[in-house]
């Protein structure tokens, strides 16, 4: 019987993880894929919009040569905290089911079963994108995940969305000799977009390198054109990739299977203390940007390190 089984080795479930060793406790963090998965799928050129200092768990310092961190470094640093405080990580192992026990819970793994007190989930948001829900969006040429620009070199691109995923794929692809289209679902891009990155892809819509429709929505996708639904009618046309960044969600069943009470509004916040971060089912903690629902961007690495301090202040004084 585990002190505590943690779900997820993204930065958050590792900072759980520090957390409950330092705490004296027992304890297994289970990733489905390698260490801080969704990290390891970002974008390949991706910069961080937090200095490194704001990205630093387990009080280790986080150097970088630029004031944002990339992904490259992201992942050294989070490989070298969990290699420095041999953290109990074991990854390719996917939580498939969890048992509510007398007392406890049973977690059963792709690889193995587990018994544990308290389950944390720090399952982040990345692994199920927000679908548009047209026509064509099952085709292959379709991606909710953009890796790398050099792919769409010459052809032609759609971007959807008007955040920082779709700003940087859009500014990227067309600097490798893309011909991009943004769809934009309101009249601008996204006010959160990175600060020094916003006035690039302005410039680019202003002088008509990179086209945009506004108050626009894909309407179907076919092999070789789209169709884009605006304020003056439906446009067609020509299409090589579509590349959707229309948001993540966090896994909503998990969280209903283990019982955890969702706002009945179209926010879908989990329900849990603040203070503890423990939910309505005792024993069982949220960290990291599931605590979110919907909001996701509300929660990012930056303001739920803090999680896994008051999650481990709970259950040590329980243990
Ligand atoms: C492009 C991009 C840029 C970002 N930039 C910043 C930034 O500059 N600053 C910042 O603070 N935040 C940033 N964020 C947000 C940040 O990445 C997230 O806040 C961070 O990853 C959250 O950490 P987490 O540990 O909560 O979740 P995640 O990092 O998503 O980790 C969750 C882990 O759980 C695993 N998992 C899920 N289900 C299971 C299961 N059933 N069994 C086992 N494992 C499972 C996943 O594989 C994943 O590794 C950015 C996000 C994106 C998409």
């Amino acid at each position: 019987m585990l002190d505590v089984v943690i779900i997820g080795a993204g930065p958050i479930g590792l900072a759980c993880g520090i957390e409950a060793q330092k705490a004296g406790l027992s304890y297994v963090i289970l990733e489905k894929g390698c260490l801080v998965n969704s990290l390891y799928n970002y974008p390949a050129n991706m910069t961080f919009f937090s200095t490194s200092e704001r990205l630093e768990i387990g009080g280790v310092p986080f150097t970088s040569l630029q004031s944002k961190p990339n992904r490259a470094e992201a992942l050294e640093y989070y490989r070298r905290v969990t290699m420095h405080f041999q953290l109990q990580v074991r990854l390719f192992e996917a939580v498939q089911q969890v048992q509510p026990l007398h007392k406890g819970f049973e977690v059963t793994s792709t690889k193995a079963t587990y018994t544990c007190k308290h389950l944390i989930l720090a399952t982040g948001f990345y692994d199920i994108p927000v679908r548009m829900n047209v026509p064509g969006e099952d085709l292959p040429k379709v991606t909710h995940y953009y890796k790398d620009p050099h792919y769409y070199a010459f052809q032609n691109v759609l971007v959807v969305g008007a955040n920082n995923s779709a700003v940087d794929a859009a500014l990227e692809t067309y600097r490798k000799a893309a011909h991009v289209t943004m769809v934009l679902k309101h009249d601008d891009i996204g006010e959160r977009v990175k600060y020094w990155v916003r006035p690039d892809v302005v410039n680019r819509i202003a002088e008509g390198s990179i086209k945009a429709y506004t108050n626009a929505t894909v309407a179907a996708i076919r092999e070789q054109e789209v169709d884009i639904q605006t304020p003056e009618g439906l446009v067609t046309i020509p299409n090589d990739f579509v590349i959707a960044m229309t948001g993540y969600q966090p896994n909503f069943d998990l969280l209903k299977q283990l019982g955890i009470g969702l706002s009945d509004d179209n926010k879908m916040h989990p329900q849990y203390n603040p203070d503890t971060m423990e939910t309505n089912v005792p024993g069982i903690y949220l960290a990291g940007v599931v605590c979110g629902g919907l909001d996701t961007h509300v929660w990012f690495i930056e303001n739920s390190r803090e999680h896994a301090v008051l999650i481990m202040q709970q259950i040590a004084a329980k243990v």
